[in-house]
């Protein structure tokens, strides 16, 4: 069984006050619901420059959210001006980390040799890496739904120990901030063929304990409809995690 997972990926929203501010009422109107953190995990993905505000908030009040980043250096320490290297990110108590995002991929050129890089240094670090695939719109014409998150997904992975503890998020670019999500059928196709490629390529316990997430789109009004395929394990939540009403109603989807 797979806890199910809902993750809030901030991009580059919000600066550390407004963090604060956001983090500590997350954790009161999830906990005035009653919401079992147990049996659905939340994880919010601030920009770096808020991890640190998140980690003493979090630590100090003992608030039950998982947090991580929304990048790390394929490097460990050294000459990489601007880079955060998966040591610090693990000093400061991240759980996880994203990794080859979409935006990352176009708007910073990143390949699947790079991601996989850093997926290496997430586990090196102890950092669940959540690693993102997904296909563009023209992609989709191309080659149909999954060939290339699967080859986004096999490139990743090149050098990953099979015992590693990883998430995978499928993010349809087309479906990325477009309000046109994937439907439910559409999201668990993909998952289905990405759970082949983890069974393939790191066994099959693994690929039955790893949790993979639909992203693109995701709101209170969509999110029981993914939570109800059985390869779909939770959501990376982009636009609709900065609502707190919104993304407190994606987390209790259940409700
Ligand atoms: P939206 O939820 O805004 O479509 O973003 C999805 C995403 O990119 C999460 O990583």
């Amino acid at each position: 069984t797979r806890t199910p997972l809902i993750a809030g990926n901030w991009k580059m929203n919000l600066d550390h006050l407004q963090a604060i501010a956001f983090v500590q009422k997350l954790a009161w109107s999830l906990s005035d619901a009653k919401h079992d953190f147990g049996a659905v995990e939340v994880a919010v993905f601030p920009p770096f420059t808020d991890l640190r505000s998140v980690q003493t908030l979090v630590s100090a009040d003992k608030l039950p959210l998982a947090f991580g980043a929304q990048d790390v250096s394929a490097h460990d320490s050294g000459a990489y001006t601007g880079e955060i290297s998966g040591a610090f990110l693990a000093q400061l108590e991240c759980s996880y980390v994203v990794i080859g995002h979409s935006e990352r991929r176009t708007l910073h050129g990143e390949t699947d040799e790079q991601v996989g890089a850093k997926v290496s240094a997430a586990l090196k670090h102890n950092l669940v890496p959540i690693i993102c695939v997904g296909e563009t719109a023209e992609d989709l014409e191309e080659h149909g739904p999954s060939a290339v998150p699967v080859a986004q997904l096999r490139g990743a992975l090149i050098g990953v120990a099979s015992a590693a503890d990883i998430v995978v998020a499928y993010e349809p670019v087309w479906a990325i901030g477009s309000g046109q999500a994937a439907t439910p059928e559409q999201a668990e196709q993909v998952a289905a063929a990405l759970r082949g490629v983890l069974a393939e390529t790191l066994g099959e316990d693994v690929a039955a304990k790893t949790r993979i997430l639909y992203g693109g789109s995701v709101k209170a009004a969509n999110i029981a409809g993914f939570m109800r395929e059985p390869n779909v394990d939770g959501a990376l939540v982009g636009g609709a995690s900065l609502d707190l009403d919104e993304f407190a109603s994606i987390v209790r989807y259940q409700k």
